[in-house]
């Protein structure tokens, strides 16, 4: 099986002393995890963080960890590597791809929105973090819709957020449930109480680089 996609490296793992297990979200088939030979020696074109590039992904068996051709054409991490904050956004976003988005399923616009990500991080706009972690919860089925409550329909004083729906409640509908909604506006904090909810689904844990990321 042989599937090839322009895509962005988002893990990289040392597997022995020369070889590198790598995790690149192309475009066209979502997170694909395979072998990059000599990824940890290399001395030219060397793989990195925030490459994007050509993958091709081999693998004889459908099931087995494939191995990667990769072609790297631009490093979108570069003009992030002397600002802490923007670098912490950015492996924070790829952490959560990495953790949360099954293997081979496409997710062209999280795709797209994760490179726009990376291109706004460079100019300095730390914002664009919470606008792709929405897009995110979007994704993965938890879309919030902060124009109306959920309650009453009417669009003033919407104070809450219901965990349950990610729909705006207002304050007289919300009055009696307070401890179990989410206050607004929508800030990591919020966000980070979706992620924390749909990491508790699948098994696993909130990525530390995420719980790390201040509020900004
Ligand atoms: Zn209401």
């Amino acid at each position: 099986m042989k599937l090839e996609s322009v895509g962005l490296l988002i893990n990289l793992r040392p597997f022995n002393e020369r070889d590198c297990v790598a995790r690149v979200f192309t475009r066209e088939y979502g997170v694909l995890v395979g072998m990059m030979r000599g990824a940890v020696v290399a001395k030219k074109n060397r793989p990195l963080l925030g490459q994007v590039g050509v993958a091709v992904w081999n693998a004889r068996l459908d099931t087995q960890l494939g191995v990667f051709h990769w072609d790297a054409e631009k490093n979108l991490s570069a003009p992030l590597m002397l600002d802490s904050v923007r670098l912490m956004c950015m492996n924070s976003a790829f952490d959560i791809l990495g953790t949360l988005l099954p293997e081979r399923e496409p997710y062209v616009a999280l795709y797209d929105d994760t490179c726009l990500l990376c291109q706004k991080l460079a100019t300095g706009d730390t914002g664009a973090y919470l606008d792709w972690e929405i897009g995110l919860l979007r994704e993965l089925g938890y879309a919030l819709d902060l124009s109306h409550c959920s309650g009453c329909g009417g669009v003033d004083n919407l104070c809450y957020l219901s965990p349950r729906t990610g729909r705006a409640v207002c304050a007289d509908c919300g009055a009696p449930y307070v401890n179990k909604l989410y206050p607004l506006p929508v800030n990591l904090n919020v966000t980070l109480r979706f992620l924390e909810s749909i990491c508790a689904q699948q098994g696993t844990d909130v990525p530390y680089m995420r719980r790390m990321l201040k509020l900004i």
